[in-house]
């Protein structure tokens, strides 16, 4: 494996991060003069703490390892982000992900003029590591993986994932935005044996905190180091850490609201099954069920004519006729079935 000095950008490397006036004075003071805010209009008035400590600290708790360890951010398509321009030189350096996948590795990498190598997946969505490594080449600075994957639903075989980590020496990405609803465990304790592991979650399914933006990066301190030289200083609002505080505290609707998801998706299976034109339900670790159909278009329209928004994935590579749900609440379910049950399409 390479060494952290060895995968980074030399611009990176030698950044000089913003010291902002809540980074030369954190302490309790009765009187602040020294960021130009303004003094009224308490609380909205003052920069939010750079370095989320009070929230980080609630983390750490939750998720048993040091706050050192952690990043957040604007949601995890800001650690995407960062991740790729810390590492990987425009015009230059490369990063390895699969196909189908989440698609803000691509956006994120087109933004930094990163070229992405898509390894399509097997036919039963694994990943195909042969293939993976050879891919990569000594500009391969990332490989990207997401387990649970979205679009197909399902986690990647322990062995397969422990296999690139292994011998892949560049960085290695874990995407576990839909681990609170998967029967596998999360990669988090391999951390501290793997300098090269980079594990990113989210609020934003699981935690039903979509709408105020905080995802977290987990990995070495060193590399934690780097992200939080890059980041913009006041990359997560007041208003969010707060709220993100208050939320966390009711863990329990959180376990609650997955059981309940979970169950739904059981019944959602059921009785997709009974549709003829229900071809194949795919395997889902996640909150969401794909489904091939022989007529993903009509379907899909038939449904936004009634108001009901699916996604339509059958443009995707390996998804050919295939509509990605996301389970919802047991009535929005059964408006869902009631619906396709009405579906124009004959099927079977
Ligand atoms: C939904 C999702 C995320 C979450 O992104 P946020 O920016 O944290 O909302 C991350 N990765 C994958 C694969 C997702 O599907």
């Amino acid at each position: 494996m390479k060494s952290l000095d060895q995968l980074l950008r030399s611009n990176i490397k030698e950044l000089k991060p913003y010291s902002s006036a809540r980074d030369e004075y954190n302490g309790e003071a009765a009187v602040f003069l020294d960021a130009n805010e303004n003094p009224f209009n308490s609380p909205y008035n003052r920069y939010p703490d750079p370095h989320q400590r009070e929230l980080k600290a609630r983390i750490a708790e939750i998720k048993c390892l040091p706050a050192e360890n952690i990043f957040l951010g604007n949601g995890s398509d800001e650690a995407i982000d960062i991740t790729i321009r810390a590492f990987c030189e425009p015009g230059i350096d490369n990063i390895v992900s699969i196909s189908p996948t989440y698609g803000m590795y691509q956006v994120a990498a087109d933004i930094n003029n990163i070229e992405v190598r898509k390894v399509l997946l097997t036919a039963d969505f694994q990943l195909d590591t042969r293939a993976i490594f050879d891919a990569a080449d000594e500009n391969t600075k990332i490989i990207f993986l997401c387990s649970p994957n979205n679009p197909t639903g399902n986690c990647f075989r322990k062995e397969d994932i422990g296999e690139i980590i292994n011998t892949f020496q560049g960085i290695v990405i874990i995407d576990e935005a839909y681990i609170d609803f998967a029967p596998e465990k999360s990669w988090l304790p391999e951390l501290k044996n793997n300098p090269n592991l980079i594990i990113f979650q989210t609020f934003s399914k699981a935690w039903g905190m979509a709408g105020i933006r905080l995802g977290m990066a987990f990995a070495e301190k060193s590399i934690i180091n780097v992200f939080s030289k890059i980041k913009y200083p006041y990359n997560v609002n007041n208003l969010t850490q707060k709220k993100a505080l208050e939320l966390l505290n009711k863990s329990q609707n959180m376990q609650k609201w997955v059981e309940e998801l979970l169950s739904e998706k059981q019944n959602l299976i059921a009785q997709l099954k009974k549709m003829p034109f229900v071809q194949t339900i795919y395997p889902s670790d996640a909150n969401f069920i794909l489904i091939k159909t022989d007529a993903p278009k009509k379907i899909y329209n038939f449904l936004v004519e009634n108001k009901i928004i699916i996604r339509d994935r059958s443009n995707v590579a390996l998804c050919e006729g295939c509509l990605r749900i996301t389970v919802g609440t047991p009535e929005e379910n059964r408006k869902l079935i009631e619906t396709m049950k009405r579906a124009p399409v004959s099927g079977g």
